[in-house]
């Protein structure tokens, strides 16, 4: 029986490329998803290339009751989970002073809180099993700060420590929690910045180039692995040395 990953946001960008790393491996491969679109057709059918079980779970991660239902459905269909990644996440970039209380709180509740209602979902399962894999989304600017955006830094602030506590709750039980930074990845995330924003970032990465999902989705595919089996708790940075 293969083992099974379900990542959060899988369609598209860096969780789109982790699913299809994990499928590569020879997981069988549970995507959420919020709208069902091309996107969503796509990486199935690419995960499908790879003979592995792909499995669409429908949900909006910051609501508690669809992390529940899709959790349940994954244990349903698969049988197992044991590999949790919490991908999905927004932006909605700007300085404090115009910042509305609704676009600080609506980044928390997708980045923090949907990673908090998806393992609370999934982490009983894996205590039955007494093993399992838990690696969150996080980025430099959750360590670094960065202007205009409080929200986003504080929510993946907000996972650094919540993967550190959880990896000490847990830890008795084999189930490893850990979380990547990433710096700059060419998606639609930072698509959306203008040329000189992107040229100034340039200038802050020693490895003097942007990263792709692929470089974070092979630390995703470490973590996962019986390689990495000693490692709890820990914060990798895939930034190319922008915060050496
Ligand atoms: P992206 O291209 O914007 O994709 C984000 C994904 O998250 C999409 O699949 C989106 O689904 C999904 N999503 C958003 N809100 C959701 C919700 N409430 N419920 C379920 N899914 C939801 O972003 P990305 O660049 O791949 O980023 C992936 C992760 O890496 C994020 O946590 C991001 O903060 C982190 N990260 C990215 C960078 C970077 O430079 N790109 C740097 C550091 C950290 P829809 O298609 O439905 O919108």
């Amino acid at each position: 029986m293969n083992k099974v990953a379900l990542i959060t946001g899988a369609t598209r960008g860096i969780g789109r490329q982790i699913a299809i790393t994990l499928a590569q491996e020879g997981y069988d491969i549970a995507l959420n998803y919020r709208i069902e679109n091309e996107d969503l057709l796509d990486t199935q059918k690419e995960i499908e290339k790879y003979n592995v079980k792909c499995l669409a779970v429908q949900g909006d991660v910051s609501v508690f009751e669809d992390c529940d239902k899709m959790v349940k459905q994954v244990i349903e269909k698969l049988e197992r989970i044991d590999v949790l990644v919490n991908n999905a996440g927004i932006t909605k970039d700007m300085l404090l002073l115009r910042m509305k209380e609704q676009d600080f709180k609506e980044v928390i509740d997708v980045n923090l809180i949907g990673t908090f209602n998806m393992t609370k979902c999934v982490v009983s399962y894996m205590m039955k099993a007494r093993q399992g894999r838990i690696i969150n989304l996080s980025s430099v600017v959750g360590i670094s700060g960065n202007a205009g955006q409080s929200n986003y830094s504080a929510s993946k602030a907000g996972i650094i420590g919540f993967t550190k506590s959880l990896a000490k709750e847990l830890a008795s039980r084999n189930i490893l929690v850990n979380a990547i930074a990433p710096g700059f990845i060419q998606t639609d995330m930072t698509k959306v910045l203008s040329d000189e924003v992107k040229d100034k970032i340039l200038e802050t990465i020693p490895l003097r180039k942007y990263g792709t999902p692929e470089d974070v989705a092979n630390v995703v595919k470490f973590l996962a692995s019986n390689e990495s089996s000693y490692i709890t708790g820990q914060v990798i940075n895939v930034d190319g040395g922008m915060l050496i």
